[in-house]
């Protein structure tokens, strides 16, 4: 029996938390330590939080004194932006040892080793204006996709977001290091790269670097076949992007763009920097230069003064803009933000109404796309989840697509025909020939 130590993982919130859980691992591995699968006890826990929502400081607080309960004896850290925000709530639950801020992420094995036994909570953070290390990111989890961190922190200060405050100002590491981790990826065999940044697109602060350069710097890396961009501020996708990711066979055909409110009184609200007539504009164009394309758009519903007009305005907007899915998230109200302050709350029933509706309206464009792609051709990533004796993967413009399962058929791309929707979340897709 080995007598290696274990440490567990708790990942909350979004794609860069996930990319850097994953190099943190990496380092526990290389350091000897082996990786607690689901259940198992480990002697270490390393929880990296989340804070966009309320309910996001809820649920790590709910993990973290399930594991000092199930787990008295072992070494507790929680990082991540509520670790940033709020290190004191965490510092205040029985048994955590550590609570580490996003500028010292990449420390978090040097200190639960320097550790030894548990001990009274230590807080390790710092003000927002000192948040300015980069902690260089991808993740390995996955056999066929890695999730990239290309950028860190966003200057943009939208009045309801408080993750300028939690991940500090926007940054990046230059394009011949990312260059090199992608080729490192390739290395290990991952064939897809989700490019991943909390504002990606706002990409060069710290090199005065263009996003497109990064874009083609990583079009040339051998070894890779597809690139998504994990989402784009609409006024970063500019014709120039749109133009360049249409024409190269690399970068897939999908968007993800957040519009956060179909009300132009709303968005002005919000400090977005864009109106609706300028958000349409970009989908036109995105639509013009790739017409299969997957689009996928985040709304938030119930910010402080939305009537039902400016509801309705959002619902009919995005109807008429029939992207292939809506991201829809109630407004939380977040601590330190102007728009925590902002008078004519909307009432929580009448926010949840309305994130039912987009919810509906969502899984009627989705069903909506589906159907258009049957009988299409494409190619598909497969990866190895096996259910049901079924394989799962996906197309270049992200249409989830099953084939029976063979294990020959793992990480490879291969053409396929769409043959069936079930009219639910997964098409059915006969393999056309293989790589
Ligand atoms: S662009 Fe706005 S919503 Fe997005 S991270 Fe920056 S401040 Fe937050």
């Amino acid at each position: 029996m080995s007598s290696a130590k274990k440490v567990g993982f708790y990942t909350l919130g979004c794609k860069l938390n996930f990319s850097e859980t994953s190099t943190i691992a990496r380092e526990f591995e290389a350091g000897g330590f082996v990786r607690a699968r689901q259940g198992e006890t480990a002697d270490v826990y390393v929880v990296n939080s989340c804070s966009v929502t309320e309910h996001a400081d809820k649920k790590c607080r709910n993990i973290v004194r399930r594991i000092v309960r199930t787990n008295p004896d072992a070494i507790v850290a929680v990082t991540g932006c509520y670790a940033q925000l709020r290190p004191q709530d965490l510092a205040a639950i029985d048994g955590v040892d550590l609570v580490i801020g996003n500028n010292d992420k990449g420390s978090i094995y040097e200190r639960v080793s320097a550790l030894g036994a548990k001990r009274k909570a230590s807080v390790h953070t710092c003000e927002a204006g000192e948040l300015t290390n980069f902690f260089a990111a991808f993740s390995t989890g996955d056999r066929t996709r890695s999730f990239l961190k290309v950028q860190d922190g966003c200057n943009y200060h939208c009045s309801y977001c408080t993750i300028p405050l939690a991940r500090g100002a926007s940054r990046n590491l230059p394009i011949a290091d990312l260059a090199a981790e992608a080729q490192r990826i390739a290395a290990q065999g991952q064939r897809e790269i989700v490019l991943t940044g909390i504002n990606t697109g706002d990409f060069g602060r710290t090199t005065g670097e263009p996003f497109i350069d990064l874009l083609r710097a990583l079009d040339r890396v051998e070894g890779i076949d597809r690139y998504r961009i994990s989402s784009i501020e609409p006024n970063l996708l500019t014709d120039e992007v749109i133009a360049f990711t249409a024409a190269s066979k690399r970068f897939q055909s999908h968007f993800h763009i957040p519009i956060q409110s179909g009300s132009d009184r709303i968005l002005a609200l919000m400090r977005r920097r864009y109106n609706t007539a300028q958000f349409a504009d970009r989908i036109a164009a995105v639509r013009r230069a790739v017409p299969d394309v997957f689009l996928g758009i985040d709304v938030i519903v119930g910010f402080p003064g939305e009537t039902d007009e400016d509801f309705a305005d959002t619902y009919r907007f995005l109807e008429r803009l029939a992207p292939a899915f809506l991201h829809v998230f109630p407004y939380s109200a977040r601590p330190d933000t102007p728009a925590a302050g902002f008078p004519n709350r909307v009432p929580p029933p009448v926010a949840e109404r309305r994130a039912a509706e987009l919810g509906a309206l969502s899984e009627r464009l989705h069903r909506a796309f589906y159907e258009k792609q049957v009988g299409t051709q494409a190619r598909v990533l497969w990866e190895s989840t096996r259910r049901n004796g079924y394989m799962y993967g996906y197309t270049g413009n992200y249409v989830k697509v099953r084939t029976p399962f063979d294990r020959a058929l793992i990480n490879t791309i291969t053409p396929v025909k769409l043959t069936a929707t079930d009219g639910e979340e997964v098409m059915d897709a006969a393999i056309l020939s293989r790589e």
